[in-house]
């Protein structure tokens, strides 16, 4: 007969000694609003589920010296409206505010949207685009970094052990020369399930015009967001114009012609991968290239 244990620390001391009885049949739930889907699918149905929900602890957005702090447990929902994320990192900001509908985005936390690592995950291509790591406790209580990078591995894996869990990500807070976008295309308006997204950080003085540090990662193109080089090519050391804008869309194109060569999908996301590429420029250069729901 399956059988399943809940258990529901409410600090973290609590979360940890629950992660030292850890098995390979324990799960962590945040929100949630992927694991109740897997457990109903009955990918998971036996064993330990320890339930983060309640860690008031894990739940905010703060300002260190240099860099970001955000709880494993904040909704998708406060990520959309923090002000600290909206000035260093719009493009995560943009990505949380456009996860599913309303009601996921409020149960929906940033740890279960990394810890799923979809390669359609809204979060992650902003959170790579600026090198973001992910503070993780052990059950033998140690906390120690990693880049989200090292531990979002592939289609639904990350590397995190059983008696591991996430309790905060951090980013560097990027100067104010340094800005960022997020866009996506799904399938359907009120639940739109990422078909392709991406996200860019650079660098750009208005005074000289001139884009630098480029840094573009693409989702839903392969098992994880990755880097894509040749869009960041495509835009270092250029200035903005709607010719800048056509030489992008391109980059972008051959970018998706590269990754998914063959598939049924390459037909329409290559063309998709345009209207992204539109948008996100004119989030970042609408107010010196004119002309953006043209
Ligand atoms: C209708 C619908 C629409 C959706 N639309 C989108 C969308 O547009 N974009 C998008 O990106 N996602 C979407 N999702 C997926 C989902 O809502 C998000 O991935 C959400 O952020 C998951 O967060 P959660 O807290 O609910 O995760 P949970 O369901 O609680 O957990 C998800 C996974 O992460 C693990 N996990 C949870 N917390 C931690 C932690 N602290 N440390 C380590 N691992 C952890 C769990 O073990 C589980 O494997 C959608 C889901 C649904 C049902």
């Amino acid at each position: 007969m399956s059988e399943i244990i809940i258990k529901t620390p409410d600090n973290l001391e609590a979360l940890i000694e629950c992660l030292v009885c850890a098995n390979e049949n324990t799960g962590l739930i945040s929100g949630g609003t992927d694991f109740v889907i897997q457990l109903s699918q009955r990918k998971r149905y036996r064993g330990t589920i320890i339930d983060l929900s309640r860690i008031n602890d894990l739940k905010y957005v703060k300002e260190d010296k240099d860099v970001i702090r955000i709880g494993s447990g904040t909704t998708l929902t406060d990520i959309s409206e923090n002000k600290l994320i909206k000035k260093y990192l719009p493009s995560l900001s943009q990505a949380a505010g456009q996860v599913g509908s309303t009601q996921i985005r409020n149960r929906g936390t940033i740890a279960g949207n990394i810890g799923n690592a979809s390669p359609c995950a809204d979060t992650i291509p902003p959170l790579m685009s600026v090198g973001a790591s992910l503070k993780i406790v052990s059950g033998e209580g140690k906390i120690y970094e990693k880049t989200i990078d090292e531990v979002v591995i592939g289609s639904g894996r990350n590397n995190l052990k059983f008696d591991e869990a996430i309790v905060e990500i951090v980013f560097p807070k990027l100067s104010n020369d340094y800005i960022s976008a997020f866009a996506k295309l799904g399938t359907r308006k009120a639940v739109t399930i990422s078909k392709i997204n991406a996200a860019v950080a650079l660098k750009y003085s208005p005074k000289e015009k001139l884009i630098e540090d480029a840094k573009v990662y693409l989702g839903a193109l392969g098992p994880k967001s990755f880097r894509s080089e040749i869009v960041e090519e495509a835009l270092n050391n250029k200035i903005p114009s709607k010719e800048l804008l056509k030489y992008f869309s391109k980059a972008l194109t051959k970018q998706v012609d590269i990754s998914i060569a063959g598939r049924s999908s390459q037909v329409y996301k290559r063309e998709a991968i345009k209207g992204i590429g539109h948008d996100i420029f004119y989030k970042l250069f609408g107010n010196v290239v004119p002309g953006g729901d043209s």
